[in-house]
């Protein structure tokens, strides 16, 4: 699957979730309440532009000497017992990781939530191999009891059900309580409780790996990652190249940022950091510990204008501010990463192909840019992502290319402009109502059939501007 999911087409995709009522009203509830708690605790901070600017200067600083970094992280991680595999692709990180199960005669995962493991298809892959694969972070269980939907957003991926939904999926592995929240966390606890006990590998995701010690941090707030990573012998962690971080310095900042942002609080439940094998003594921890490091791409982005995408800490924040992310969701985009970012990053790894409509699917506003904690010029490189599309790949629509030109032809012969401009008024009025273009033709016709289109102005600018100045006004 990698990070496409959808097999419909855009538009079609845009129309379900237009029409999706309840999906529409649980993402304006989840905005608001992550911006108000995320402005509350930056408001405490009192110097929130600092922060960032701090933040984006360290993650810039990383991927500029990003190979230096790598090399110590993998380092570190060997001198601590651990084992390192670089996959260039998403193919060779699943197989790397599906070897080492079969290799130990694996036969169930336990798995903490991990955008980069959803981008490797690892569930399909131990699938394939017969390997029985838990999601133990209660949002992707859930997902995965209902046949493995994909998730509508970063931090909560399943954001797009409502608890009687909830409470139907779970009906099918036997549940008979109500929907409240309680019974049902209840309920999914008693059953992932038996799967850490008895897995035979853990996996998850990363959110910094700390070069000077080779430790990895994870920052939850189920402690599911936590008994994924201490009870099974064998453990795997996947993560993207760019997820490095030089010390616990930096760690401290942009985790403080990371929760700040996510989910608006000072401190999630889970600050957990994991250093490899553990003593032949110690009843648990790793005694088996791999980390997989994957491109999938990235390399790619490093060496492009996108560079600056690579600074992503996965907070959401963007979705959360996001105005269109609000009204069509995150299933909407396609792609397992969803939002400002998903728009930025999705078509780089899954190619225009797939992903060309997602740099549209903005308003430009800007308030991506301004809530990002590490400083992405997000809308910036929506724009970049247009012009490629339009003046590198030309895949914009014939129809688009035919009228920019003749746009072109238009403004560039003032004769023909001039008086094409006298006539306008005139030629506009079958379409007009009370001074406003109401009925457009063709494929302005879905412009104004949601709003209207300010009528032309009878006196011209050049020609007011001409009188003024006969008249001595400025
Ligand atoms: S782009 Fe910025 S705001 Fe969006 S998820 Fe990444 S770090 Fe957070």
């Amino acid at each position: 699957m990698g990070i496409k999911f959808a097999k419909k087409k855009f538009m079609d995709r845009l129309e379900d979730n237009l029409s999706n009522d309840f999906m529409r009203a649980a993402m304006v509830k989840a905005q608001n309440l992550i911006n108000k708690n995320r402005t509350n605790v930056y408001e405490e901070l009192g110097n929130f532009e600092e922060w960032r600017t701090l933040a984006g200067d360290m993650r810039q600083h990383t991927l500029e000497n990003l190979d230096y970094y790598l090399n110590q992280f993998s380092e570190n991680v060997v001198k601590n017992g651990g084992k390192v595999f670089f996959a260039a692709t998403a193919e060779e990180a699943s197989k790397y990781i599906t070897e080492v199960a079969k290799a130990n005669n694996v036969k169930k995962v336990v798995k903490a939530k991990s955008m980069v493991t959803e981008e490797i298809s690892l569930n399909h892959a131990f699938e394939d191999i017969g390997v029985n694969v838990m999601e133990t972070d209660l949002a992707e269980y859930i997902l995965q009891l209902d046949d493995w939907d994909p998730p509508s957003h970063m931090v909560v991926p399943s954001l797009h059900k409502n608890r009687e939904q909830i409470r139907e999926i779970f009906q099918k592995k036997g549940y008979k309580g109500s929907d409240k929240p309680e019974e049902l966390a209840q309920f999914s606890r008693e059953i992932l409780r038996n799967e850490y006990l008895t897995a035979d590998m853990g996996v998850s995701g990363c959110n910094f790996g700390i070069a000077e010690s080779g430790s990895v941090t994870l920052v939850t707030n189920e402690g599911n990652a936590d008994l994924c990573m201490s009870i099974p012998k064998i453990q795997v962690v996947v993560m993207g190249m760019e997820r490095i971080a030089p010390t616990f310095e930096e760690v401290d900042i942009l985790v403080s940022l990371l929760t700040r942002s996510s989910v608006g609080a000072k401190m999630t439940s889970y600050v957990t950091f994991l250093n490899g094998v553990t003593e032949n003594e110690a009843v648990d921890g790793a005694k088996d510990f791999h980390i997989v490091i994957v491109d999938n791409g990235r390399s790619k982005i490093l060496a492009s204008p996108f560079k600056t995408s690579l600074r992503c800490i996965r907070c959401a924040a963007c979705l959360n501010i996001c105005p269109v992310y609000r009204h069509i969701g995150g299933h909407t985009y396609g792609s397992i990463y969803s939002g400002p970012i998903g728009s930025v990053i999705s078509p780089i790894l899954g190619g225009y192909d797939d992903f060309k409509e997602l740099p549209y699917a903005t308003s430009l506003c800007g308030a991506c840019t301004e809530v990002c904690p590490v400083r992405i010029p997000l809308h910036n490189l929506l724009l970049i992502h247009r012009q490629i599309i339009v003046e590198e790949e030309r895949l914009s629509p014939k129809a688009e290319r035919l009228i920019m030109k003749g746009f072109t032809a238009w403004t560039t012969k003032p004769r023909l402009y001039k008086s094409s401009t006298k006539l306008a008024p005139i030629a506009t009025i079958p379409f007009m109502t009370e001074g406003e273009i109401t009925r457009g033709v063709s494929f302005l016709k879905k412009w104004t059939n949601t709003r209207n289109l300010t009528g032309m102005e009878k006196v011209r600018f050049r020609d007011w501007y001409k009188k003024r100045q006969k008249e001595g006004k400025k």
